[in-house]
């Protein structure tokens, strides 16, 4: 199933471009972000989380748009949009992530900047409010591209970023989907975590749905300002009742993050796939070595490559000014926006 960006926005962007190249000095803004990709049907999602999730994804874009509209750097938008998703409890990064087998929430981002391939990514975080944050300090004020667990944590702190107790990350629905998963693999369900809010109901409905848009819900942006600067950042909790010290794609640079030239890719999916494609980056290489327009680069790797491993997910991406996107699951929560254009806001495969 082949599931790409709308034509209207596509003209649009076609037209941006060529308006920024009759007038050089300012290039227009873009943006394309996601919340996640997974089986995501009409029908199975109530019309109350519909709405939230739309607004949700509307508010994110909106932010980053303003910001964008008023000539603010990509890398400040991205790290300003994916800071509001990752408080926002509807997505799988900062509060809201899936908990581990062993009920902690250990966090994975990264971010990397186009002009001068700089990156930064973290791994396997605890207790840390903005792992965007963490992983844009380490691409900018340390010699490495990526730092996990404690010493990721040592670095925060040293960094002067917001520390906060993990029960902050705390969800109900989450805690109850990492249980039911813990005991389908016929392992023991962890002591809930001190600090952890007295159990409440949660609808057999959202679970269900939840184990239906899979693991998903990882949050990623792409934004070109008008400087011609393109920013690539992704964050997540990683996938539910991993187990290991198991990290993803996301935080892996080519893999669920990429910016280089005129592409940039976030990524989400089942992680493992996502790095042994190198998805990020050979969508890129594609358009780079193979000469190939953005979207069927991405087709190709997403509905060609990815699906014939058994793999599921989809990419969202900026090529030459343009937003585009391509996933080979049911639905995947995601928005875009160029300069002068109207946003668009979509979930299912049938829309946008
Ligand atoms: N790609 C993420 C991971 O495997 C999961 C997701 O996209 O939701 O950690």
């Amino acid at each position: 199933m082949i599931r790409t960006i709308s034509t209207a926005i596509a003209t649009a962007a076609g037209l941006a471009l060529g308006a920024a190249s009759a007038c050089a000095e300012e290039t227009r803004w873009a943006l394309v972000l996601h919340g996640g990709a997974g089986v995501i049907e009409r029908g199975d999602m109530d019309e109350a989380t519909e709405a939230a999730y739309r607004s949700a994804l509307g508010g994110a874009l909106a932010l980053g748009a303003a910001m964008l509209e008023a000539g603010a750097p990509a890398i400040d938008v991205v790290e300003a949009m994916i800071q509001a998703l990752e408080d926002d409890a509807l997505f799988n990064a900062g509060r809201g992530a899936v908990f581990t087998s062993d009920g902690r929430i250990e966090h994975d981002a990264s971010v990397m900047r186009a002009s001068d391939l700089q990156a930064g990514a973290v791994a396997g975080v605890r207790g840390v409010r903005h792992p965007i944050s963490l992983a844009r300090a380490v691409m900018e004020d340390s010699p490495h591209v990526m730092l996990q667990g404690a010493g990721a944590e040592s670095f925060a702190d040293e960094q002067g970023l917001e520390r906060i107790d993990e029960s902050f990350f705390f969800t109900e629905r989450r805690w109850r989907a990492m249980e039911r998963q813990v005991e389908a693999m016929g392992l023991p369900v962890p002591p809930r975590p001190g600090g952890a809010p007295e159990p409440e109901p949660v609808r057999e409905g959202s679970l269900q749905q939840m184990e239906r848009e899979h693991r998903f819900g990882t949050v990623g942006v792409v934004a070109l300002d008008r400087s011609g600067e393109m920013v690539a950042g992704t964050s997540t909790g990683g996938t539910t009742a991993k187990r290991w010290g198991r990290v993803g794609d996301s935080p892996v640079i080519g893999a669920g993050t990429y910016a280089g030239g005129d592409c940039g890719v976030s990524a989400t999916g089942t992680g493992e796939y996502f790095i042994r494609l190198s998805v990020a980056a050979r969508i890129c290489a594609r358009i780079e070595l193979a000469s190939e327009d953005g979207q069927t680069a991405a087709d190709t790797v997403i509905q060609d490559e990815l699906t014939a491993m058994g793999g599921d997910g989809g990419v969202v991406m900026l090529h030459a000014g343009a937003p585009l996107w391509s996933f080979n699951t049911s639905g995947m929560y995601r928005a875009a926006q160029i300069a002068g254009g109207e946003p668009v806001v979509a979930i299912f495969d049938d829309e946008g």
